[in-house]
C-alpha cells in the first residue's frame, strides 16, 4: 500500500482557514481596518458596494509596504507585528496572526496599491485564488489601498449563507463603529454605495461618542476614570436616564481591542443596581488598559474573546469604577423611574 498523507496545496489551506477568520463581508471589514490602524494612519476610508457582497475597499495613509512586503502580506502566517512566541505578551498591535489578508486573498478578487514614503513608486498586486495574477510599479500616495472584489465568488455555498443586504450592512457599520469608537484620533469614512454614512472627524473620545452613537448622548455622559499599578479604566457611562430598552450601545476594548465579555457586563449593571429598571440597558463606552502579559487575546481567531489572567480583579475594578462615576452625580431618590 503506498502512503497516503500529503500537504494540502496553498490556496486550498488558505481557504479552509478563511473560514474561520472571514465569515461574511463583516469580518473583511474589520481586518482591514484594524491593519490601517496598525500601520499608523490618521486617515481611514472605507467604501462598500452591495454591503460589502460586491465591492470592500479600505484606503489609507498609513506606512505602506515595500515592494516585498507587498507580495508576502498574502502569504499565509505572514506578519510584521510579531517575531517569536513572547512577542504574543507584549503584543500592543490589532493583529498578529498574519492570516486575515491570506484569507481574504483565498476568498474574493484583491487589488493591492501600497507605497512608503521613502519610495518614489508604488506597487500594485492583483490576486485571486491565493495566486499573483499581476504586479506592476504604480504612481500611489503613501498608504494603502485594499480593495476586494466578490466576496466569495469561488465558495458560492458561503455566497448563498449571506444575510440580506440590509442585515450585512448592519454588521459592517457594527465594525465599523467599534474600531472608530475606539481610535477617536483618526479620522474615519464610510461611503456605502456613493453615500457617505459616515464622516468622523478627529476630537475627543466625548466627541467620537456623540458622533457615532447620537446626539441624545450628549449631555448624558459620565466620566469614568481610574487608575491603579495593575489596570487604568476610562471612558465614559451613560446617566440612568439616558438608559434604554435595546440592547446595543455597551462597549468594552481592552488595551483597545472591542471585545465581548458578559462577566465584565454583568460588572457595569452591577454599579447601576436600583438607578435603572431591570429591563433597561445604560450606555457605556469603557476602555481597559493593562499589562499585554495579563490577557490571553488568542482565544479565538476573530479575538473579540479573550482570558484575563485575574478576572475577578477586573471585575471588581470595572464595578467600582463605574460606581464611582455614578456616585458623583447626585443621583436624588426623587428621579422618576418605571421600576
Ligand atoms: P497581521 O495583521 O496579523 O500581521 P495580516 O494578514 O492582516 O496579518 O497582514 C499581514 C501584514 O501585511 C501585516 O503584518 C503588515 O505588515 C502588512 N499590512 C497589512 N495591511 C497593511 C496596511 N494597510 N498598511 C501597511 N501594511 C499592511
Ligand atoms: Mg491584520
Amino acid at each position: 500500500m503506498p502512503d497516503i498523507i500529503q500537504l494540502l496545496p496553498d490556496n486550498i489551506a488558505n481557504q479552509i482557514a478563511a473560514g474561520e477568520v472571514i465569515q461574511r463581508p463583516a469580518s473583511a471589514v474589520k481586518e482591514l481596518l484594524e491593519n490601517a490602524v496598525d500601520a499608523g494612519a490618521t486617515d481611514i476610508r472605507l467604501l462598500i458596494q452591495d454591503a460589502g457582497k460586491q465591492l470592500i475597499q479600505v484606503l489609507d495613509n498609513g506606512k505602506g509596504m515595500s515592494e516585498t512586503d507587498a507580495r508576502m502580506c498574502f502569504e499565509r502566517h505572514a506578519t510584521s507585528k510579531i517575531h517569536q512566541i513572547d512577542d504574543l505578551f507584549r503584543i500592543r498591535t490589532m493583529g498578529f496572526r498574519g492570516e486575515a489578508l491570506a484569507s481574504i486573498a483565498a476568498v474574493a478578487q484583491v487589488e493591492l496599491k501600497t507605497k512608503r514614503a521613502e519610495d518614489t513608486t508604488g506597487t500594485l498586486l492583483e490576486v485571486e485564488n491565493s495566486l499573483v495574477k499581476r504586479q506592476e510599479p504604480i504612481a500611489a500616495n503613501t498608504g494603502t489601498s485594499i480593495a476586494m472584489k466578490n466576496l466569495f465568488f469561488n465558495i458560492p455555498a458561503r455566497r448563498n449563507f449571506l444575510k440580506s443586504n440590509a442585515a450585512e450592512t448592519r454588521h459592517i457599520v457594527d465594525e465599523f463603529i467599534r474600531v472608530a469608537l475606539s481610535f477617536p484620533d483618526i479620522f474615519f469614512s464610510l461611503t456605502a454605495n456613493g453615500t457617505e454614512m459616515f464622516h468622523l472627524e478627529k476630537g475627543t473620545l466625548k466627541q467620537r461618542i456623540v458622533q457615532v452613537l447620537g446626539n441624545q448622548y450628549n449631555a448624558k455622559l459620565v466620566t469614568v476614570q481610574e487608575q491603579t499599578d495593575y489596570l487604568n479604566i476610562y471612558g465614559f457611562v451613560g446617566k440612568p436616564e439616558a438608559a434604554k430598552k435595546t440592547r446595543g450601545d455597551q462597549y468594552f476594548f481592552v488595551n483597545n481591542r472591542f471585545i465581548r465579555s458578559p462577566y465584565l457586563n454583568h460588572a457595569v449593571m452591577n454599579a447601576y443596581q436600583e438607578m435603572i429598571a431591570a429591563d433597561s440597558f445604560p450606555l457605556y463606552v469603557l476602555f481597559i488598559d493593562l499589562d499585554p502579559s495579563q490577557v490571553d487575546i488568542n482565544v479565538h481567531p476573530t479575538k473579540q474573546e479573550i482570558k484575563f489572567e485575574d478576572e475577578k480583579i477586573v471585575y471588581a475594578f470595572v464595578q467600582a469604577a463605574v460606581k464611582h462615576a455614578l456616585a458623583q452625580f447626585s443621583v436624588t431618590p426623587t428621579l422618576e423611574f418605571d421600576l
